[in-house]
C-alpha cells in the first residue's frame, strides 16, 4: 500500500527549464557580438562549466547566473564590457522574477492525491527561488511538507523516508526527471511517476533507468496522475 506520495516542482508542477533556456540563448546572442559561436562552442562550454560548478555553487539560477558571467569573460578573453556583464546578470534575475505558471491540471491532480495519501513537495536548487515559487504557486497547503534538498539522491530521499516512518515500497515520487525523481528512488525500492516535459537540461539526461520498468509509469498530462499512484498501490499490494 502506497502510504506517501512525493511531487517534484520545477517542470512538473510549474514551468521553469524553459527560462533557462531562454537565458541560455540570449547569453549566446550576446557572447556571439564577441566570439565566432560555433568556433568558440559556447553552450557547450557554458554546459561543461555549470556541471563543474555545481559541487561548490548548487543548481539554481544564481549558480547558473555566476558560471555565465565566468564562461563570457573566459571565453572572450576578458574582452566581454561591464555593460554586457550587467546584461548576463539581468538575465539571472529575470529567471528568478519569472511568475509561477502551473502545468494543465496539476492544481486538480495534487488535490486528488492529497485527498487520498499525504503528500510532500520534494524540490532541489536555491532554498530562497524555491520558498518564493512555492509560496506563489498557492500550491503550498495541500503539501504536509516541503522539502528543499541540495540534490535528489538516495540518501536525501532516504532521509525523507525515515522522517515519515515510510518504508520505500510505500513511497512515490512524481516528476519530470529520470535522473533525479524517479532513478534515486526506484533504486530504494519505491515507485515512480514519470511526467516527461518538452525540454529537459541536458543534465538530467543522464540516468541508468531502462525504458518499461515495472515500478515505473509514465504519463503526459497531470490528469493522469492520481490514476497513476493508484496503479502504483495496486501492484505493490500484490507482490
Ligand atoms: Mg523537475
Amino acid at each position: 500500500m502506497i502510504e506517501l506520495v512525493g511531487f517534484d516542482g520545477d517542470d512538473t508542477l510549474w514551468h521553469s527549464e524553459g527560462y533557462y533556456q531562454h537565458a541560455g540563448a540570449e547569453f549566446e546572442r550576446i557572447v556571439g557580438t564577441y566570439v565566432d559561436l560555433d568556433d568558440a562552442q559556447t553552450r557547450a562550454r557554458l554546459l561543461a562549466a555549470e556541471r563543474r560548478n555545481l559541487a561548490l555553487l548548487g543548481y539554481g539560477a544564481k549558480s547558473m547566473t555566476l558560471t555565465m558571467v565566468e564562461t563570457a569573460i573566459e571565453l572572450t578573453d576578458g574582452a566581454i564590457s561591464a555593460r554586457d556583464i550587467h546584461r548576463i546578470v539581468a538575465l539571472g534575475k529575470a529567471i528568478l522574477e519569472h511568475p509561477v505558471e502551473l502545468l494543465p491540471d496539476v492544481r486538480e491532480a495534487v488535490e486528488k492525491v492529497a485527498a487520498q495519501y499525504r503528500v510532500v513537495l520534494i524540490t532541489k536548487g536555491d532554498l530562497h527561488h524555491q520558498e518564493r515559487k512555492v509560496a506563489r504557486s498557492g500550491l503550498d497547503d495541500l503539501f504536509h511538507r516541503i522539502e528543499i534538498v541540495s540534490e535528489k539522491n538516495g540518501r536525501n530521499y532516504g532521509k525523507v523516508l525515515a522522517e515519515f516512518g515510510i518504508k520505500a515500497d510505500a513511497f512515490v515520487m512524481i516528476g519530470n526527471s529520470l535522473r533525479s525523481d524517479i532513478e534515486p528512488v526506484v533504486s530504494l525500492g519505491g515507485w515512480g511517476v514519470h511526467v516527461p516535459y518538452h525540454v529537459t537540461w541536458e543534465h538530467e539526461l543522464e540516468h541508468g533507468i531502462e525504458a518499461g520498468h515495472p515500478r515505473v509509469f509514465v504519463v503526459h498530462n497531470a490528469s493522469e496522475i492520481p490514476g497513476a499512484v493508484a496503479r502504483c498501490g495496486g501492484e505493490a499490494a500484490s507482490i
